[in-house]
């Protein structure tokens, strides 16, 4: 695609801003790496996306979106909040939309987080964290997990203090697979201050085991301080669409709009989702799930043979705790064709993705085991 340069193109000036230094200690956010395009075999499986395309329905909801796109987009996304109102049981006005549930995340942060507020979250979790809490001004405190990579909800409830606005649980936990019970998440509620928030990020809560997975909803409902995150962009698979939500409470879920970046759902974003939550599709989305998690097993099964010993995972991903380790496994996968996530020196990421990915991670993984260490 070739655009017309701009005739005013001058040599670039020197840059004398001053940028805030917080800046300098956050990581950057980084990417899942894309799947090489020359060709050969390799299967992108870094970044915990569908490896299905949009459901028929939803890609043209989505395409009838685009032609009034000249439009901006319902800044109150009347139709989508209606119908997400009635799905968690809520008012309308308690859903808070946004370009993502990482989006949402951070107008949570800028909602509730004065400079030098902490937020508590276990770590390792998902690697937006430290970026939107410390880019707004507050303080990260990480929890650590246990040594079997299950939440240590005692530590993360002894690391409140009452400069802590917001608790984070990331459930099932992103990257390592962990979740909570309602049992737990209750329990932790109760050793907790009311007036910090505790928000549930669920964004891998369809892949879960649906007999096990948290009564969240129920949660939200005897909670005045607990908010819940979803997302479009893992089962639904509108990663490149950009739309998420929070289910709140009225005065925060005021707030979050308060904060927001205005018109951040786009309307092929909203018209998307909203087709995702009709009754047809939503049936083809839970046999997508139904198939995601018994993939699931099959890989975990396959790992076990081999002699693996892997942490719980009821996300659509399974994790590797390789410790040092770490970046030989997803080199050695990357030169099989298999783009994993690697997290230091913790460990890697494999996402489920389509069958032909997840028979390349079992023999990745079995050709790991039987290699001749250097
Ligand atoms: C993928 C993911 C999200 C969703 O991100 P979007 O901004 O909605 O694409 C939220 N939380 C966690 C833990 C995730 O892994």
């Amino acid at each position: 695609m070739s655009t017309t340069p701009d005739p005013d193109v001058v040599p670039a000036p020197s840059e004398t801003i001053r940028l805030r230094s917080v800046l300098e200690e956050l990581p950057a956010y980084v990417a899942g790496k894309p799947a090489a395009e020359d060709g050969s075999r390799r299967f992108k499986a870094s970044s915990n996306e569908s490896p299905f395309p949009p459901v028929a329905a939803v890609r043209d909801a989505a395409a009838a979106g685009l032609e009034v796109t000249n439009r901006y987009p319902d800044a109150a996304a009347h139709e989508l909040r209606e119908a997400l109102g009635t799905k968690h049981g809520v008012d309308p006005s308690q859903i808070a939309l946004s370009t993502g549930s990482v989006a949402v995340t951070g107008d949570l942060v800028r909602a509730l987080v004065d400079q030098g507020d902490e937020v508590v979250y276990p770590w390792r979790s998902f690697e937006a964290y430290p970026i939107l809490v410390g880019s707004h001004g507050g303080v990260s405190v990480q929890v650590p997990l246990t040594a079997e990579l299950e939440y240590d909800l005692d530590a993360m409830a002894a690391a409140v203090t009452d400069r802590t606005r917001l608790i984070i649980l990331c459930t099932p936990n992103n990257p390592t697979g962990a979740s909570l019970s309602t049992a737990q998440i209750e329990a932790f509620l109760g050793a907790v201050p009311e007036d910090a928030v505790v928000a549930i990020d669920e964004a891998y809560r369809e892949f879960h085991d649906p007999a096990t997975v948290a009564g969240t909803a129920g949660i939200f409902r005897r909670h005045g301080n607990v908010v819940l995150l979803r997302t479009f962009s893992k089962l639904q698979g509108l990663a490149g669409l950009r739309i998420g939500y929070a289910v709140a409470h009225p005065r925060l879920a005021r707030a979050l709009s308060q904060v927001t970046v205005p018109f951040g759902a786009s309307i092929p974003a909203q018209t998307a989702a909203l087709m995702s939550l009709r009754g047809d599709v939503q049936q083809e989305l839970d046999r997508r799930a139904v198939w995601i998690r018994e993939e699931r097993s099959r890989v975990l099964s396959a790992l076990a043979e081999q002699g693996w010993q892997m942490p719980s995972a009821q996300g659509n991903f399974v994790y590797f705790p390789l410790g040092e380790k770490t970046t030989e496994f997803a080199e050695f996968a990357d030169r099989r064709g298999l783009v994993l996530r690697a997290y230091g020196t913790d460990g890697v990421r494999a996402t489920i993705a389509e069958q032909e990915a997840n028979d390349l991670l079992i023999e990745v993984a079995r050709a790991w085991r039987e290699r001749r260490p250097a």
